[in-house]
């Protein structure tokens, strides 16, 4: 039997029912709570003939590893899903956001986009390719994710599984429309605060003003050039100021003040030399004024990433698309982040984005996901995988 034939047996009621129950296993983060998916999955695998291997982070909340063994002649090809979504907002949906259900040939639901349609398809293409008895030279690995949604938690944990690696590619089922995203900008993300020393609101000459030394500190910051040079993929660097706390009492000189920053960068940026920047940017900041005092802090460091589109797997890729879709994808960049950041310079493998929710649902209320897309997906990662490893 060759690959062509085990797409052929793909059952949409499979897939279908497959993405439903993964929507009903709320696994929203926060607080992230994916113990009870990547359980329900592993015995899914495990019964399908995968090596499966829960990884755990503390209570209620875990990764899943499966692998679909081989003889090991080439190396492994790497697919990984995330289990979390993001929480409901306040808006109300359409149709219950837990109950995945089926209307207008879509099934809708908090993360059939992003991306439980994904891990779905992926669980279905490792199922056929297990059910086919095809012998792979290269195994199959699945890294199912926690905590993608806030910090990559289990991304994290795998990563250091070095023992799996190199891969021939990692790929992730991010919502995409099926189309191909080949770099995301990194983020660096930034505490700054600034200390003073408190005093009686009508006596403001005996305090420092810690909300006045940030004042400044941000004007600094609007001005400083941090160099960059634009991606053909990714577009520019950019920040922005995106919270701001200080002081306790109108009748009290603040003596604290902290504010977080959001930096996005492109590949060629060092994050390294940006923190360098801002603390040579604080220490001009203290020589002028003996009383201003600031620090700087790292709350998320993750830095770009990017595939070249010459790369062969990425081309080989591509010509799958277009197999299924009957057209071929120009490979694109994104803005955001993803595992990706750890898995990909971790599996040394070219990084490729590729799945069937539509990436303007994701995070939104009447979240959903085409029905027909998702069959394409799982059309895609099964073809995928056997060219990559058979
Ligand atoms: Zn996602």
């Amino acid at each position: 039997m060759d690959i062509r034939k085990v797409i052929d047996s793909i059952r949409e009621t499979e897939v279908v029912s497959l993405c439903q129950e993964l929507i009903r296993i709320i696994s929203v983060n926060p607080p992230g709570d994916e113990l009870p998916i990547a359980e329900y999955v592993a015995g899914i695998l495990g019964k399908a003939g995968l090596e499966v291997e829960i990884i755990p982070h503390g209570p209620g909340r875990a990764s899943l590893l499966a692998v679909l063994k081989s003889s090991r002649k080439i190396q492994p090809l790497l697919y990984s899903a995330h289990l979390d979504t993001v929480p409901l907002g306040v808006e109300k949906w359409i149709h219950e956001p837990f109950a995945a259900v089926i209307s207008e040939g879509k099934i809708w639901g908090r993360g059939a986009a992003d991306m439980k349609g994904g891990l779905a398809a992926l669980i279905v293409t490792a199922m056929e390719l297990a059910r086919s008895g095809l012998p792979l030279r290269g195994d199959l690995i699945l890294a199912l994710t926690a905590g993608e949604e806030v910090d990559s938690l289990g991304a994290t944990a795998i990563a250091s599984r070095t023992e799996l690696g190199p891969a021939q590619a990692v790929i992730i089922p991010e919502p995409s429309d099926n189309d191909i995203y080949i770099a995301e900008k990194g983020a660096l993300w930034l505490e700054l605060s600034t200390q003073g020393k408190t005093a009686h609101g009508a006596m403001p000459e005996l305090g420092e003003n810690a909300v006045l030394m940030m004042v400044d500190l941000i004007a600094e910051l609007r001005k400083l050039q941090i160099p960059f040079k634009e991606h053909p993929m990714l577009g520019g660097f950019s920040m922005s100021v995106n919270t701001i706390q200080g002081g306790m009492k109108t009748n009290v000189v603040p003596d604290g003040c902290v504010v977080t920053v959001d930096m996005r960068t492109v590949p060629g940026q060092s994050h390294e030399a940006i923190i360098i920047r801002i603390k040579e940017m604080i220490a001009a900041l203290s020589r002028r004024n003996s009383t201003f005092k600031a620090s700087v802090k790292v709350t998320n460091d993750r830095p770009p990433v990017e595939t070249s589109p010459k790369e062969a797997a990425v081309g080989m890729f591509a010509g799958i698309v277009e197999e299924v879709l009957g057209e071929r994808p120009t490979p694109k960049g994104v803005r955001y982040y993803t595992d990706a950041t750890a898995l990909a310079p971790a599996f040394k493998a070219p990084m490729i984005i590729c799945g069937p929710g539509d990436p303007k649902l994701a995070h939104q209320p009447n979240e959903n996901i085409v029905i027909e897309r998702l069959l394409q997906a799982v059309k895609i990662y099964t073809l995928t995988a056997g060219r990559f490893l058979i």
